[in-house]
């Protein structure tokens, strides 16, 4: 059985960050559809070219890209044992594609971890938030070039003042919705996002940690269920 998780949050919540660590520590891949939009623009692919138009005002790509792509990614071998999404699935449609997906995978339900962080925060976070200029990795705070390149840090395009105001917004018309479809499920687990990063860290460790486990029972509830059959 993978162990599937996907980091749900707003903008700003730094699930990016805390993904990437988790997905390092366990070696497992992180799959991130704004990273492979943005690289698919940086080597000219036609539909990510077209994609950046929607990505500059902060608006979302259409579906059916972004499910094709992640479709694609998921597929290759290095998923077998587990993979951390961030910033899919971000709307219900995608959500309901992913759960195809899973089922065809045949590895049990998903891990949806929340990093909840008040709005307030979010705003003045993504308002100063810096990210290299060359490999975009998000820059540690205090810090005057990125810390695994050495570049030049830059404010990432969709940072800006509006476009941060229009992401927020529809992030809850699109992706709150998404959270109401996953809340039910016994792998559902929020994280205050609004503490240190170190602590973040621990709970995210512990709740995923915590999901899976409920996973693994309720896999086990299943077959012993068919047994008494
Ligand atoms: P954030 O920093 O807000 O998490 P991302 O780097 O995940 O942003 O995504 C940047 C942009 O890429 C989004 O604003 C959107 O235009 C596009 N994008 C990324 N993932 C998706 C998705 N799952 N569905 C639609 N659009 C997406």
């Amino acid at each position: 059985m993978g162990l599937n998780v996907i980091m749900m949050g707003a903008p700003g919540a730094c699930k990016g960050t805390q993904a990437d660590r988790f997905a390092r520590e366990r070696g497992l891949p992180k799959i991130s559809t704004g990273d492979m939009l943005r690289e698919g623009i940086k080597e000219q692919n036609p539909v990510a070219l077209e994609a950046k138009k929607l990505m500059d005002r902060g608006e979302l790509v259409d579906d059916a890209t972004i499910i094709a792509i992640v479709r694609d990614r998921l597929a290759r071998p290095d998923t077998r044992p587990g993979f951390v999404l961030d910033g899919f699935p971000r709307t219900v449609g995608q959500a309901a594609a992913l759960d195809t997906l899973m089922d065809e995978r045949g590895q049990g339900p998903l891990v949806v971890i929340d990093v909840v962080v008040p709005e307030q925060e979010l705003v003045r976070r993504l308002g100063s938030r810096r990210i290299c200029g060359h490999c975009g990795t998000n820059a540690e705070a205090g810090k005057a070039s990125c810390g695994k390149c050495g570049g030049a840090l830059v404010t990432r395009a969709d940072d800006d003042g509006q476009v941060v105001l229009e992401r927020l917004k529809i992030y809850e018309r699109a992706t709150r919705p998404v959270l109401d479809y996953y809340r039910a499920r016994p792998t559902f687990r929020t994280v205050n996002g609004a503490q240190a990063a170190e602590q973040v860290a621990r709970d995210v460790d512990r709740m995923i940690d915590d999901a899976a486990a409920s996973k693994r029972m309720a896999g086990e509830r299943r077959v012993s269920a068919r047994v008494a059959e």
